[in-house]
């Protein structure tokens, strides 16, 4: 029966076990399970194959993103490669331009290899994938929020043009989270998370999913799992689970510190653009509201002196973001992506989709957002803006087509 997401997240596919009662699922630490006869069995045979703590995690990522099948690896990009088998030789794939380097370099350095075509197009632009189609074109890859320069592709126009042409799209949202943005209820065939972020929320854990509609696409791919054999470990898929009971909580919190965040930084004299959907001034602003709830935990920022060195300076000198690379954790990260999340994109590639040197990405944790802000604010400069200075850039960027009426009276 329907569950809003919060019930979900607590009960959705969770049973007490069995046969003790525990209210958690227990981590099943077992590689095989006892046969009463050759073939006679509980449905548990081997690990690789199945394993009920892993069983319980694919049913609930299966409610959380309205899917019918959950899939679960032992990374984001195991889920990717995963993926990637359901194709073969001479088959091409459209992907956005502004990508999480590891699947690009995926695509091309490990499947381009075995015959593959990739095309990275910039997709906030429908009609640019519309003219990559080929006759060859079996998946739409589209990530959004992009990272790190948070464009918004429109999931339902891509998923329009996808069915026009027969074919697959599959929505990586690992920066939504299923709590902001379900893409199968938009039309896409195939969603993927790096659960390491925002569903575990804990980093403490490296997982993969991936969630269907369609019991074939499911089948094939439950094929590919026992196949190729990249699972989680039952205490990885415990921990997933773990976690994503708060995460509708956390993420609704990471999203209002973002919102307090990304307008002090477009505030500040330092700061040359701020990229953050939720200000009325994004490309993809009226996109980001149409299938978000939110806009997200994500900012990214470059500054008015783009050098290394000035973005070197801000990197190594907060206290409370963290120089690490991952995000969707409880803590807030700082990150530069022209050294290190997209460190394998060539530097010419990088520069035409906007990572330029000076581009610093905030992945804004469930902390005060005053102290975050304190905290930015040390690094970045001490200057504090006159209050001209304020509103002068927060009219340029005035959050939420002024609803909340926070700019009335200037
Ligand atoms: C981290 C990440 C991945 C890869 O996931 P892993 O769990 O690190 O293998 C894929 N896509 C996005 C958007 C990511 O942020």
């Amino acid at each position: 029966y329907y569950m809003k997401f919060a019930t979900k997240v607590i009960h959705a596919g969770i049973e007490p076990d069995a046969t003790s009662g525990a209210i958690m699922t227990p981590i099943f630490q077992t590689s095989t399970y006892v046969q009463d006869a050759p073939g006679v069995h509980k449905g548990f045979e081997y690990a690789r194959t199945q394993n009920p703590t892993r069983n319980v995690l694919q049913n609930q990522l299966a409610a959380l993103e309205n899917g019918n099948h959950g899939i679960c690896f032992a990374s984001g990009l195991a889920a990717t490669d995963a993926i990637v088998k359901l194709f073969q030789q001479g088959d091409h794939i459209i992907s956005c331009n502004d990508l999480y380097g590891g699947t690009y370099r995926i695509f091309t350095k490990v499947y381009g290899k075995f015959g593959m075509d990739f095309s990275f197009v910039d997709m906030t632009d429908v009609t640019n994938i519309e003219n990559a189609i080929t006759p060859k074109t079996k998946l739409i890859w589209v990530e959004t929020p992009t990272n790190p320069m948070l464009n918004i592709v429109d999931i339902a126009a891509v998923c329009a043009l996808a069915k026009k042409h027969n074919v697959l799209v599959c929505v990586d949202n690992t920066f939504a989270s299923p709590y902001l943005q379900t893409p199968l209820d938009l039309g896409a065939d195939i969603v993927i998370h790096s659960a390491t972020k925002y569903l575990g929320g804990h980093s403490d854990v490296i997982h993969g999913a991936v969630v269907v509609k369609d019991k074939s696409l499911a089948d094939q791919l439950y094929f590919i799992q026992n196949a190729s054999g990249a699972v989680p470990g039952p205490q990885d898929c415990f921990l997933i689970l773990r976690g994503i009971k708060t995460l509708h909580i956390r993420v609704e919190r990471a999203c209002e510190n973002a919102e307090k965040i990304a307008a002090f930084l477009a505030s500040h004299p330092k700061v040359e653009k701020v990229n953050y959907p939720g200000f009325v001034s994004h490309k993809g602003h009226e996109i980001a509201k149409k299938q978000m709830k939110k806009f997200g935990a994500m900012v990214s920022f470059s500054l008015k002196d783009d050098s290394l060195a000035a973005a070197h300076k801000v990197l190594s000198s907060t206290k409370l973001f963290s120089l690490a690379e991952s995000l969707g954790g409880v803590e807030s990260l700082i990150g530069h992506p022209a050294s290190m999340t997209h460190g394998s994109i060539p530097l010419e590639e990088r520069k035409k989709t906007g990572v330029v040197d000076s581009l610093i990405r905030l992945s804004i944790g469930i902390e005060d957002a005053d102290d975050l802000i304190e905290d930015l604010k040390n690094a970045i400069g001490k200057h504090k803006p006159t209050t001209k200075e304020w509103f002068a850039t927060a009219r340029n960027y005035a959050l939420y087509s002024n609803e909340s009426g926070l700019y009335d009276d200037i």
